[in-house]
C-alpha cells in the first residue's frame, strides 16, 4: 500500500528545526522514483474526475510534487512564494504562525478568475499555511476546488481547520 510505503520512507529528525519538534523528512521519498511515482499516480486517482484548472503548490516542498502532478493533469503550476522571491507582481497574504508572522505571494497574473486551484503541499500540520494560500486565492478571483498533501499530522488538527473551506482533501498518508 502506498500509504505503507510513504510512512516507512519518511524518517523522524528530532529536534529539528528547534529542541522538542519532530521534524518528518520527506527526502528519501524523493531517492526513490517507482515511489515517486506512485505518489503520483494515486494523487490523481483520487483526483479522479474532479475540475482542477491549475495546481498552487506551496514554498518549498510543496514545489516537489506539485509541479509533476500539474504536469500529469497538463494543467499550469502556480509557485506560492514566500515574501520577496517572486520576480514579477504579486498579491500577498499576511498570516499568523505561532510566533509572529508570515507572508505568502502569489504572481497577479498566475491564474484567471474563477479558475479550480488545487492546493498542494507535502505535509499538513496545523493548516495555517494552506489556509493563508486559500485564502489570498480567493481575494485574487480563484476557486480552491480542494487540497493534497503527502502528508498529514492528524493530532495538529489540520484537517478541521481546512474542511470548511474544501471538502475535497487528499491525503495520502498519516
Ligand atoms: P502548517 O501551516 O502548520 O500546516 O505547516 C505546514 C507547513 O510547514 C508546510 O509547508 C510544511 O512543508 C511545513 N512543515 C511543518 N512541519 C513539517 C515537518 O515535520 N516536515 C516537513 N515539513 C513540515
Amino acid at each position: 500500500m502506498i500509504e505503507q510505503q510513504i510512512k516507512t520512507a519518511i524518517r523522524d529528525i528530532h529536534d529539528f528545526p528547534k529542541p522538542g519538534i519532530i521534524f518528518k523528512d520527506i527526502t528519501p521519498i524523493l531517492k526513490d522514483p517507482e515511489l515517486c511515482t506512485q505518489i503520483n499516480d494515486a494523487f490523481l486517482n483520487k483526483i479522479g474526475d474532479l475540475q482542477i484548472d491549475a495546481i498552487a503548490g506551496v514554498e518549498s516542498r510543496g514545489f516537489l510534487f506539485g509541479l509533476s502532478l500539474a504536469t500529469r493533469l497538463g494543467v499550469p503550476f502556480i509557485p506560492v512564494r514566500k515574501a520577496g522571491k517572486l520576480p514579477h507582481t504579486v498579491n500577498q497574504k499576511v498570516y499568523e504562525l505561532e510566533y509572529g508572522q508570515a507572508t505568502i505571494e502569489i504572481h497577479t497574473d498566475a491564474f484567471n478568475p474563477g479558475d479550480r486551484i488545487m492546493i498542494h503541499d507535502d505535509l499538513l500540520a496545523t493548516g495555517g499555511t494552506v489556509t493563508a494560500t486559500s485564502q489570498l486565492i480567493q481575494e485574487m478571483g480563484g476557486v480552491v476546488a480542494g487540497f493534497s498533501f503527502v502528508v498529514g499530522l492528524s493530532f495538529l488538527k489540520g484537517l478541521e481547520k481546512i474542511s470548511p473551506i474544501s471538502s475535497n482533501i487528499i491525503v495520502l498518508a498519516d
